[in-house]
């Protein structure tokens, strides 16, 4: 047995990639600005439906500019789901605030909005409300938006979608990102799309796209001469990455329709297995399935998401366990987390199987007999 090895989520070229490739090489633009990443900001405000949009060297760069221009600073609490990627809070800190993590809902595993809704009437009575919302939109299903919404309406806190696993995803007939007052994609080499690794900042207001454009360009002031009034960041795409990253969303519905067809396929071949559930969809828009993801019942399956996981790495096949929550990470031991217990069984149960959009059935077939094969030798 020889086989090649099957990646959790690889990139996948569409082949319009070089084209553009071999204009910023015909033309002398290897800058970090430039013509394509002019297009591919005004091509992917039409694709998520928000009208301006800042392409920048990652998901992370994004979230960073949105905390500093909601003015998030020393002292500041920041609510940020706890079941995702590290990078959904590091910015936090990187502003000298806090995060505070809200622990999942069951239906759609993302920001548990009656937890929230006690968080902030618990802190409005305190008069200590945070500063800003860190809503992931998780493996790409959209959170609960419009509880979360009214309550950040309500309270008068702004609300930063992180949607780098949501690109294509919608809620209630509307894109992932258009929801917040700022909204952040990436194109780190496995999501959905990729540029070889980049991010995007949209918002519909404009002057706060503005700022970030100016802050991510080490702030220059708009004078002949080097003048700065602010601190800045050297936070921009390069013109050559935006051409692969145009290249790549040109076939965002098609690599939906992949990623949906993966899980569609592990649904249908894994359904008689007892003790596999898939993460829910939870109904109020599209889920991407940007990962398939399930979880592993130990009493009802006999053996643990451990065991499934390292008998397809034996096969050569890279899964990866559902994220561990931010609140048991040792670099936020010391902050405060609402609940948790929804996140910490996902975690302990959760596996996240091979979902790229370049799987073949050949591969998907492999994966399945080898669950398969797995839950056969426990029985
Ligand atoms: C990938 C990811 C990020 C970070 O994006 P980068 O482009 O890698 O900086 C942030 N949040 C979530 C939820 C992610 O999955």
């Amino acid at each position: 047995m020889n086989h090649s090895r099957i990646y959790l989520s690889p990139p996948h070229m569409s082949g319009y990639e070089q084209s553009y490739v071999a204009d910023v090489f015909a033309s002398n633009w290897i800058a970090p600005l430039g013509p394509q990443i002019d297009a591919f900001e005004k091509e992917f405000s039409a694709a998520v439906g928000v009208p301006h949009a800042l392409a920048l060297a990652s998901g992370t760069a994004g979230l960073h500019l949105s905390l500093r221009l909601l003015g998030v600073g020393p002292g500041d609490d920041v609510v940020v789901s706890t079941l995702t990627f590290a990078a959904s809070a590091f910015p936090v800190i990187y502003q000298g605030a806090q995060p505070v993590f809200i622990d999942s809902e069951p239906f759609s595993w993302n920001m548990d909005p009656q937890l929230l809704a006690r968080f902030l009437a618990d802190r409005a009575r305190q008069r200590r409300l945070p500063k800003a919302v860190v809503l992931v939109h998780l493996y790409g299903q959209c959170a609960d938006l419009e509880p979360i919404l009214s309550l950040c309406d309500r309270y008068e806190i702004p609300l930063i979608e992180d949607a780098a696993e949501a690109l294509g995803s919608s809620y209630q007939g509307k894109f992932a990102g258009s929801f917040g007052r700022a909204a952040v994609f990436s194109f780190n080499g496995n999501k959905i799309i990729t540029s070889s690794g980049g991010g995007m900042l949209v918002s519909s207001d404009a002057d706060l796209i503005a700022h970030a454009r100016k802050l991510a360009s080490q702030a220059r002031d708009p004078v002949p001469h080097y003048q700065h009034s602010e601190v800045g960041y050297n936070y921009r795409m390069s013109n050559l990455v935006a051409a692969v990253g145009r290249g790549q969303l040109q076939v965002l519905e098609e690599r939906v329709a992949a990623r949906r067809r993966n899980f569609a396929w592990y649904a249908e071949h894994l359904a008689g297995l007892p003790g596999i559930k898939f993460m829910p969809e939870a109904g109020w828009g599209r889920h991407t399935r940007w990962l398939t993801c399930l979880t592993v019942d130990p009493a009802a399956f006999g053996a643990d998401r451990e065991m499934i996981r390292l008998a397809l790495e034996a096969k050569n096949i890279e899964a990866r366990p559902v994220w561990n929550p931010l609140h048991l990470q040792p670099i936020f031991s010391q902050c405060e987390s609402v609940g948790g217990g929804v996140a910490e069984k996902l975690f302990g149960q959760g596996l996240c199987l091979p979902s790229g959009s370049s799987l073949t059935e050949a591969d998907l077939t492999r994966v399945v007999e080898t669950i398969h094969c797995a839950a056969r030798s426990i029985s």
